[in-house]
């Protein structure tokens, strides 16, 4: 289960732990409040974000800290990760943003500032043998089965259902339905057919021995990169790429 711990009282900590969640993924950008507020856009949030991560703690569930990397939070990053470390926290997965919904193309690191980071987690892994780290970024390759529809579901803030956290500016677009209007059992259920199967129509996806595996890689690259719902362009078969970080906006347009 993923919150930013804004909204968790120690009531709703209380009653997440009684249904038996025992860990729950937290996003956190940064231990610098006005840097925190200043990238959720909400002012007072480090504050409400923090009470929430206490009561979490407090109630016994096991938190995995989520950090968003861009441009903005990338030199306070291994400062962030000590922190939290000292707040109890033992796992964090690291993740280049995705440039979708606020976040501009123009904020994503760079790759000597990916490289820095990696250096620095070693250093912090070699200081701190307990702590575990997960980094992720996305870069051309072979495509991964999405897990959206599958195994795992995302509920907006305003009910839409959809695939991931990041799909949010498509969550019409890809909505599953919405639990204002049907129980979550059943959008689970009765959820749109081509999420459990091949996600695009596209000609060279279908004619792939991969597309089993894959079913046609994830959607959220192919709208943000072609605006269309087709073969993932960071695949390796369809861009002739390999390694390469996501593109920069100005390599996509021309
Ligand atoms: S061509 Fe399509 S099905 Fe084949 S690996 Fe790439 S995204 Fe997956």
């Amino acid at each position: 289960m993923f919150t930013r711990a804004t909204l968790i009282t120690y009531e709703k900590a209380k009653k997440l732990r009684s249904v038996g969640i025992d860990t729950l993924q937290v996003t956190v950008d940064s231990h610098i409040p006005s840097q925190y507020d200043s990238i959720v856009g909400v002012k007072g949030s480090f504050n409400r974000m923090y009470r929430g991560l206490y009561y979490i703690q407090n109630v016994g569930i096991n938190v995995f800290l989520k950090m968003i990397i861009s441009k903005q939070n990338i030199e306070n990053i291994s400062e962030s990760i000590k922190f939290f470390r000292d707040a109890g926290i033992k796992s964090f997965g690291l993740e280049v943003v995705v440039p979708v919904g606020r976040a501009d193309f123009d904020i994503l690191p760079t790759e000597q500032q990916i490289d820095r980071l990696k250096e620095e987690i070693s250093e912090i892994t070699s200081l701190y043998p307990d702590l575990e780290f997960n980094l992720t970024y996305l870069k051309y390759g072979t495509p991964k089965q999405c897990a959206g529809g599958i195994t795992s579901i995302f509920v907006y803030a305003d009910g839409e259902t959809g695939p991931c956290d990041k799909a949010h500016a498509f969550r019409k677009q890809l909505s599953f339905g919405n639990i204002y209007n049907e129980s979550l059992k059943d959008i689970w259920k009765d959820g749109p057919a081509f999420f459990r199967n091949m996600r695009n129509n596209d000609e060279r996806c279908l004619s792939c021995d991969a597309k089993s595996t894959c079913l046609g890689g994830c959607i959220l690259n192919s709208l943000i990169l072609t605006k269309k719902i087709e073969a993932d362009p960071m695949c390796k078969n369809i861009s002739n790429k390999e390694g390469d970080l996501f593109p920069a906006i100005e390599t996509v347009y021309i």
